[in-house]
């Protein structure tokens, strides 16, 4: 059996590190810098997972229902992998190097580069249920971890897709900052703790605590990413606001040392409560600007095993999958889970 995997980010890394380990034949096709956005995830620290793992964690969660029993698995690999890891207090998993650098060396040092391929797949033929990659193969299952473009600034095409029957929903972006309906000029780049909270059709979404960052034209910071994740979710958008509490709850005599200067002149001059300063969404920020997207493979066009239900010689893995997560290593987990299921199934297929 000949298996090809399609991208080289955090899943296709994962998955060939596998194949190569259960001796399975593959070649992996990637274009661009393999394992780009795990080289910037966690700020270079490489955010790797969490100890928290949770479907509560994730959008669009149904397929993670089904597959989250395996969780000990991702952990299991990152020990056979030699990955120490150490947590924060939120529980973000983050190899005791911080360096995103130091978990691409390793998976690399476990893949044979004779196998790795540089080339944008821009169409997948199937002649006699062999695959051919542009005109690469014979192939007998393909893995394709794609990714989605969230972050990148050149347009991708998914064309490659359009040899198989299946349901792609459009990518928006998802952990990204909000652009505001208010003038937020005069406070660009300040940095507060606070407590933020998504309100749509005045009910209570969801909030969160951390640092706001405030833009020319918007916000952003972890916290609000996070409440980007469940606008993006939403099933009908209707007057979106962020409400921010700057005090959480303490009294103080004076503000002065309390809130950033800059900060607190805005608030005096626009006569804001700075226990719930209230902005108006216009919109998230761009796909460009985001660190993952809601939107890719339709969950229902999958089988449990991650084939598609229409060939099952062909699965999917990580982010093209329509699922998201919040930010503090979900993302990543889901990308490592996916493709270490995807490697026990072609394992399986060769042992009957
Ligand atoms: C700035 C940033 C910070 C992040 N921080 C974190 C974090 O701290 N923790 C966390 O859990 N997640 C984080 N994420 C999200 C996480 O990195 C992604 O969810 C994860 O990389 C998805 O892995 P993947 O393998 O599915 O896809 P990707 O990492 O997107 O990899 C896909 C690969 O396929 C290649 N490719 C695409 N199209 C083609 C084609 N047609 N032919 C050939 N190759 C192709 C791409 O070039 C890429 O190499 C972050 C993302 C960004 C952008």
């Amino acid at each position: 059996m000949r298996v090809a995997i399609i991208g080289l980010g955090p899943s296709g890394l994962m998955l060939a590190t596998l194949l190569n380990k259960f001796n399975i034949d593959y070649f992996a096709f990637n274009s661009g810098k393999i394992g780009k956005k795990l080289l910037q995830s966690g700020n270079g620290k490489c955010n790797i997972s969490n100890t928290n793992i949770d479907i509560k964690y994730y959008h669009n969660n149904e397929l993670m229902k089904k597959i989250i029993n395996n969780k000990n698995k991702v952990f299991d690999i990152f020990k056979e992998l030699d990955i120490y890891t150490k947590s924060d207090n939120e529980g973000r998993l983050y190899p005791l190097s911080e360096s995103s650098q130091s978990i691409l060396d390793i998976f690399m040092s476990n893949i044979n580069k004779d196998k790795i391929i540089d080339l944008f797949v821009e169409k997948i033929d199937i002649k006699n249920n062999k695959y051919y990659i542009n005109e690469y193969g014979p192939f007998d299952k393909i893995a394709i971890g794609l990714g989605s473009i969230a972050n990148y600034k050149t347009p991708y095409n998914y064309n490659c897709l359009n040899s198989f029957k299946l349901k792609f929903n459009e990518f928006k972006p998802s952990l990204v900052g909000f652009k505001l309906k208010e003038n937020t000029k005069l406070i660009s780049g300040v940095r507060s703790k606070a407590s933020v909270s998504l309100y749509n059709d005045n009910k209570l979404i969801h909030s969160e605590d951390g640092e706001i960052i405030f833009k020319d034209d918007g916000i952003s910071g972890i916290c609000i990413m996070n409440l980007s994740s469940y606008y993006q979710h939403l099933s009908n958008i209707k007057n979106p606001k962020i409400y921010i509490d700057l005090l959480k709850n303490h009294k103080y005599n004076s503000l002065i040392s309390v809130i950033n200067p800059k900060l607190l002149k805005y608030i005096e001059s626009n006569n804001l409560d700075p226990n719930k300063i209230i902005f108006n969404i216009k919109d998230t920020y761009s796909l460009e600007y985001a660190q993952v997207s809601k939107g890719g493979i339709d969950i229902k066009s999958l089988n449990d095993n991650l084939s598609l239900k229409s060939d099952k010689n062909v699965y999917f893995m990580g982010e093209i999958i329509d699922c998201d997560g919040v930010c503090g290593g979900y993302n990543l987990f889901f990308a490592f889970l996916t493709s270490i299921l995807v490697a026990e199934d072609l394992k399986n297929e060769i042992s009957n």
